[in-house]
């Protein structure tokens, strides 16, 4: 009887710095978070640039849209991006004021670097695709790979990017002439969110529907309120919040892909000694938009945080004593499974994101 071992790693991808790792080296805790320098064009860094009184660039942040995919409906696209702009803010400590000062606009296409936008969302495909953004380099064609032989039958899958998001790029010093001081603060490219053209990505409902694992109860309690936010003016900060507080309280993790097992079933029932395949993977973008905000807050990998930092002191972070940081992997910022809620080593890193950036600004010379 062949045995089969389905191999699929969807990994949600972002630049990761290397180098050596080193064990914190004080009492204070250095969450996988990037340094404010680095950061301080992130939704946060924006917000905290005008709380401090040091420019009023920033008290309208404009958060331009592109849905230029079929999978998924422009409304269902945008509410899901606001939804996981609320999520994050209220995590961060911010509130209705800071939502509010949010403007999203839905467009054709948003240009990745174009800084009359602070922050800018992707869903987008080849159609859409303009000069100079080169998708297939920036993202990977799924395939299926199988292979049989007298003992086993194996299929496997490159790792594949879903996603790619950062903050923006902006330079922020206090320049002193004498006595006189003032605030320098240039913009190079707005925050940046992107998801796979290669992947068909669905809404929360649609995702739900396909769920097998989690109970019609639970299901039917989400669908219903998601019904009864079908229209914009309901998308207030406070109902968003209170929609992703039912999602936190079930739980909700989606399931992985179902293409790449449904055609490694097949082929396991088949006599193909190989098999090969490009495939479209289905994902719910919403743990992706997730994930990706959560990385123009400043937020690295919570598996893998860069050298020098560490996660949250959560229930599930433990000591790697190889590395020589705290990991966890119950976190939307890790390569892990598909949250559709901030776990509390997320909501504990964002606010010590927006603290160093505080921090940063106090102590600039
Ligand atoms: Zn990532």
């Amino acid at each position: 009887m062949p045995s089969s071992s389905p191999l699929y790693i969807a990994v949600i991808c972002f630049i990761c710095l290397l180098g050596a790792c080193g064990k914190p080296s004080s009492s204070t805790l250095n969450y996988a978070i990037g340094d404010a320098n680095s950061t301080v064009g992130g939704v946060h860094g924006r917000f905290e640039l005008s709380k401090a009184g040091l420019t009023d660039h920033f008290d309208q942040q404009t958060v331009c849209v592109e849905v230029g995919i079929d999978s998924i409906s422009k409304a269902n696209a945008l509410f899901e991006v606001k939804l996981a702009f609320a999520v994050w803010l209220s995590a961060a400590g911010y509130g209705q004021e800071e939502f509010d000062s949010l403007l999203f606009l839905l467009k054709p296409k948003c240009f990745h670097k174009d800084n009359q936008y602070d922050t800018v969302v992707q869903f987008t495909s080849f159609k859409s695709e303009v000069s100079g953004e080169d998708l297939r380099g920036r993202f990977n064609q799924p395939t299926i790979n199988c292979e049989r032989n007298q003992l086993n039958a194996t299929c496997t899958s490159p790792v594949l990017t879903l996603g790619w998001g950062g903050p923006g790029g902006l330079n922020f010093d206090r320049l002193h002439s004498g006595v006189i001081e003032r605030n320098s603060i240039s913009r190079s490219f707005p925050s940046w969110i992107s998801l796979s053209p290669y992947i068909k990505w669905v809404s929360i409902d649609q995702n739900l529907a396909a769920e097998f694992n989690f109970q019609d109860a639970k299901k039917l309690e989400i669908n219903n309120q998601l019904k009864s936010m079908s229209s914009e003016s309901t998308w207030s900060f406070i109902n968003l919040v209170k929609f992703s507080e039912m999602l936190a309280s079930e739980s909700l993790i989606f399931s992985g892909d179902p293409i790449f097992a449904a055609e490694s079933e097949k082929f396991m029932a088949s006599n193909q000694k190989y098999f090969h395949k490009n495939i479209q993977p289905v994902f719910g973008a919403y743990h992706t938009l997730l994930h990706e905000l959560g990385h123009t807050f400043g937020l690295r990998h919570a598996d893998n945080p860069v050298p020098g930092s560490i996660t949250g002191q959560s229930r599930d972070t433990h000591w790697d004593e190889t590395r020589g940081q705290y990991l966890t992997s119950r976190a939307s910022m890790a390569y892990s499974d598909l949250f559709a809620f901030l776990t509390d080593d997320d909501q504990k890193g964002v606010r010590a994101s927006v603290e160093s950036l505080r921090n940063y600004f106090n102590s600039k010379p």
